[in-house]
């Protein structure tokens, strides 16, 4: 079992009680009690809290962590060992002990002493570096090992890049199945670990007990972990999705795909995989997780500024690329298959054209000889500007950036003229791909909005705000609306498609779009 951790942090006993209750309230499994963070360093405090906690009935670590090593209170070794060996004595499940600490001071024979007479208790023996990861981990959990075989290791370091997690899943996949060890990531990019901790059979991992109240960097709220994050379906089987791009924070896939693995009860979950560095970052990623199969990475989805970086990986390497992501120069999905083969996609087209089709009740044949006006000349108009050419509609590009519009027109057959023509607007179809209109400049739009007929459908590939300045006006002139929403949960859907083989619950994806961008 992986024992969802959640830390105690009280400054005192009515402190601790509420976080006490809150913690158990929201299903964690474990309690660790950081006694560094008490804000007057009593004995009898300490013991009082461990009484309690054993109350919940939850397994209990006492923690009284060094300053040195992340913790909290300035104290010496002499008093964190007194608080320690009082918690030991008030019957706490687990003590954990700096490993240098416990090697080269006095604090090993009196831990030692109180753990003789609670021989219930065991002996966590832990190493942090809050700058970098360590140079060779696996030394380090030998080396604690050696000292203490009893001991639980655990070694916590912070990654610096996505890539500084895998020496910390290839110890916990490369470890004695038989021995406890806790091996984590600390930093933003290193989130991941915490989440697949489960699947690589690691004695716990841990979670906040909200958004504010993390007491590592990096450590994820337990209702995200729970919800979100499915922890309750990981085992070691699990199949591995993500999105990879540079930042991923704020992208809805996870809370979309993870839904539709629950709603399907698939063995399955979504990360997100913040990838920096660029193509470089981007392709070490790609090596990295191709080369371990045993963590079962059966699918990406790529977004900024990756989906080039995707499209090169998967040439390089010979691998499938779908023609059509090939002419628009980006991949935005990749499914992991037999022997690691990859084969690559693009799923933003298809999401643009079908959010404007079933809108508008045809199939891309009623595309064909539409007259449309495409608004910008960036990524998301290359894949738009795509899919109409391929169903044969008469595009016309306008671009601020004279230049860049004319390539992309030449590129595709089109025709190209300037944002100021734009006055002079004939078309059955207009769609915007810039990103005039987007949070927090929702003010703006890119079309007068006395151009909009009734006749027209108006397609606004921008999704925050759901609606736009630009679909307002459009609406108010009676044409007919898309919004960026339609397009972003239909490219989902066909990625959950190419992932899974199984049609998605189109329900589903639209509740957590709306939940997460309002209705
Ligand atoms: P991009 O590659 O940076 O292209 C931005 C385009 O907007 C360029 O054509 C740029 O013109 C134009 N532009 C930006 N500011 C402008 C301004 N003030 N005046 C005139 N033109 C301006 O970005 P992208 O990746 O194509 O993304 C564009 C929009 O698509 C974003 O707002 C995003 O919200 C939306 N999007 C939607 C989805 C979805 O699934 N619905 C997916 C991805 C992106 P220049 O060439 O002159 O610079």
């Amino acid at each position: 079992m992986t024992y969802l951790t959640v830390s105690i942090c009280g400054r005192d006993l009515s402190d601790f009680e509420t976080q006490l209750e809150t913690a158990v309230k929201a299903g964690a499994e474990m309690l660790e009690l950081r006694l560094d963070y008490l804000a007057e360093p009593r004995a009898a405090t300490a013991s009082a809290m461990v009484t309690a906690a054993r109350q919940t009935r939850l397994p209990v670590i006492a923690t009284c962590r060094d300053g040195a090593e992340g913790g909290q209170g300035k104290w010496d070794c002499a008093r964190r060992t007194d608080i320690l060996t009082a918690a030991i004595a008030a019957g706490a499940d687990f003590a954990d002990c700096e490993f240098r600490n416990f090697t080269s001071n006095g604090s090993r024979k009196a831990i030692e002493d109180a753990l003789q007479k609670n021989s219930r208790c065991r002996l966590i023996l832990s190493a942090h570096d809050f700058n970098k990861p360590f140079d060779d981990i696996e030394l380090l959990y030998d080396s604690i090992l050696s000292i203490c075989p009893t001991a639980i290791p655990k070694i916590v370091y912070t990654a610096r890049h996505i890539n500084d997690c895998f020496a910390a899943f290839d110890l916990l996949h490369n470890k004695d199945k038989n021995q406890d060890a806790i091996v984590l990531c600390m930093g933003a990019v290193g989130q991941i670990s915490r989440i697949l901790a489960k699947k690589l059979g690691a004695f716990l991992t841990f979670a906040a007990m909200d958004e504010q109240q993390a007491s590592a960097p990096g450590q994820i709220p337990i209702e995200k972990m729970k919800g979100m994050y499915r922890w309750d379906a990981i085992h070691a089987e699990t199949e591995l999705f993500g999105i990879i791009g540079d930042p991923v924070g704020h992208s809805l896939s996870p809370a979309i795909h993870n839904a539709g693995f629950a709603k399907d009860h698939l063995n399955a979950i979504y990360l997100p995989l913040w990838v920096q560095n660029d193509k470089d970052g981007f392709d070490a990623f790609m090596e990295n997780a191709l080369s371990r199969p045993w963590m079962n990475f059966g699918g990406f989805s790529v977004t900024l500024p990756h989906k080039t970086h995707a499209l090169d990986f998967a040439e390089i390497k010979g691998e499938y690329v779908e023609n059509l992501a090939a002419t628009i120069g980006a991949v935005n999905t990749l499914k992991v298959g037999f022997n690691s083969l990859l084969s690559a996609y693009n799923t933003d087209y298809a999401g643009a054209m079908d959010a404007l089709t079933c809108t508008l009740g045809i199939d891309r044949h009623g595309l064909h000889n539409k007259q449309v006006a495409v608004i910008g000349a960036g990524g998301v108009a290359r894949a738009v500007v795509a899919g109409l050419v391929d169903a044969a509609a008469h595009v016309t590009i306008y671009n601020r950036t004279a230049a860049k519009g004319k390539a992309l027109a030449e590129e595709f057959r089109c025709h190209y003229t300037s944002l100021e023509t734009l006055e002079r607007l004939q078309a059955d179809i207009v769609v915007n791909c810039t990103s005039i209109g987007m949070h927090p400049n929702a003010d703006a739009s890119p079309l007068p909005g006395g151009l909009f007929k009734p006749e027209m459908a108006a397609f606004d590939t921008v999704y925050t705000p759901l609606n736009t300045r630009f679909l307002k006006e459009a609406r108010a002139a009676g044409a007919t609306c898309v919004n960026g929403a339609e397009m972003f949960i239909r490219q989902a859907m066909a990625q959950y498609r190419i992932f899974t083989g199984k049609e998605p619950d189109e329900e589903t994806f639209r509740r957590v779009v709306g939940e997460k961008l309002g209705k």
